[in-house]
């Protein structure tokens, strides 16, 4: 086993462990570690809401989801030699569930996906969908099943959600900036257009205690992918995956979190992946000046893992840039996304699922989201594919059909209004 650079214990909060990770970017958050090029490591990383979501039948906790503390991250690790303009080489040698069969947290033996209510975190088709729900999944080696989602089993593809290098205090400022003029457009949005800093519910890691209110009040939300990587929730950045990260301060100062043991492209629920706690295998090495050498200047770039399940029969829903209310717009491809996993959903309340569970399913297993066409005027053309390998029934369109699950049968629980 690599060296465990970053061990969490499972029956303490995420304050409470040994060395403290943190909850922001900033580049004051001092390393916890340091690894030098061509090390391997060993690193635990808590589930994004340290053990609020439970294993239960009611939403009530994804309704009063803590925002304000994700994503509970661990690092910063420090890379000898690394400095602003190299990129640091980050590769996945390994990921998966907190290794344990049973327990009370996300990961061991279990995972969760959320629907976030609109006036907590909403999500992708939050217009359609309000309420807040929760499916458990159940892992039996990399198959996931719920109780809550009948007629469904797949393969996850374990990864991380987040990943990435520390900001450098102009680039940070450079994200507070662009974002807060963004706010700005619109203040009292719910949900908000971004989130500004908040220092209240910040963790900071190593940073003195008397400083936490002034890097609290700077420090960057983790929510958003940026140029440094960031909450990028792809999917495919599994187990084999090799990523090259911008280095912006002096050792990189690495932090990775938010694992999901299946995630859909989008992750549309927000709380969309299968999300649990576990721990990663990382190597890392350095590319001196890469940055420049290859023109990564403000993203990280990757080479997907090519652990991914084997199937091979999809049934594609497609959507264009037409509002619900049939108003045109032009090329809109988020639009046409959604409109391509409304389809879906529409669909698969045929076969007796609620639309919530449909809701859940598409952000939770590996259905492949397509930008397939962009040029068509007016109308962008996004697709959503579904695989037929994950149903116990045939979900293609026959004229003997549709078969029809029990529709009584493990409906997600919604939370109290
Ligand atoms: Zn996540």
């Amino acid at each position: 086993m690599p060296e465990h650079v970053f061990k969490l214990d499972s029956s303490k909060k995420f304050t409470e462990q040994e060395k403290l990770g943190h909850n922001r970017w900033h580049p004051e958050i001092p390393p916890v570690a340091t690894v030098k090029p061509g090390d391997s490591f060993r690193v635990d990383c808590r589930e994004w809401f340290d053990g609020a979501i439970v294993n239960d039948d009611s939403a009530q906790d994804i309704l009063d989801a803590p925002l304000l503390t994700v994503h509970t991250l661990s690092g910063p690790f420090r890379v000898e030699g690394a400095q602003p303009g190299d990129l640091l080489v980050v590769d996945i040698l390994d990921v998966g569930p907190i290794p344990q069969e049973e327990g009370p947290l996300a990961g061991q033996g279990w995972g969760y996906t959320g629907i976030f209510s609109r006036n907590n975190g909403g999500g992708f088709l939050t217009e359609q969908f309000p309420d807040a729900y929760k499916a458990v999944w159940d892992f039996a080696g990399q198959t996931a099943t719920s109780r809550h989602v009948p007629g469904v089993s797949f393969t996850g593809i374990i990864h991380p959600g987040l990943m990435g290098t520390a900001p450098s205090a102009d680039l940070l400022a450079t994200w507070n900036n662009r974002e807060g003029a963004l706010i700005a457009t619109d203040p009292d949005r719910v949900p908000p257009l971004a989130l500004p800093p908040e220092a209240e519910h910040a963790i900071l890691g190593g940073v003195p205690k008397d400083e936490w209110g002034r890097v609290g009040s700077e420090a960057a939300r983790t929510a958003p992918p940026r140029e440094n990587g960031g909450n990028q929730d792809i999917k495919n950045f599994t187990k084999g995956s090799r990523v090259f990260y911008p280095v912006f301060v002096d050792g990189a100062n690495l932090s990775m979190g938010d694992l999901h043991f299946s995630q859909g492209d989008g992750e549309i629920t927000f709380c969309g992946a299968i999300e649990m706690g576990g721990f990663i295998d990382l190597r890392v090495d350095i590319i001196k000046g890469g940055m420049e050498t290859y023109g990564v200047s403000e993203n990280a770039i990757f080479m997907p893992g090519n652990v991914e399940p084997n199937y091979s029969h999809w049934l594609a829903f497609s959507g264009t840039s037409v509002t619900l209310d049939g108003e045109q717009r032009y090329l809109d491809s988020h639009l046409s996304y959604q409109r391509a996993c409304l389809h879906a959903i529409d669909y698969l309340t045929k076969f007796g699922y609620s639309p919530e569970q449909a809701y859940l399913l598409l952000g939770a297993a590996p259905i492949e989201g397509r930008l397939s066409g962009v040029v068509d005027i007016p109308n962008s053309c996004s697709t959503v594919y579904l695989p037929v390998e994950i149903f116990d029934f045939d979900p293609r369109p026959s004229s003997a059909g549709p078969f029809q699950i029990d529709p009584g049968i493990g409906a997600p629980v919604a939370a109290n209004k």
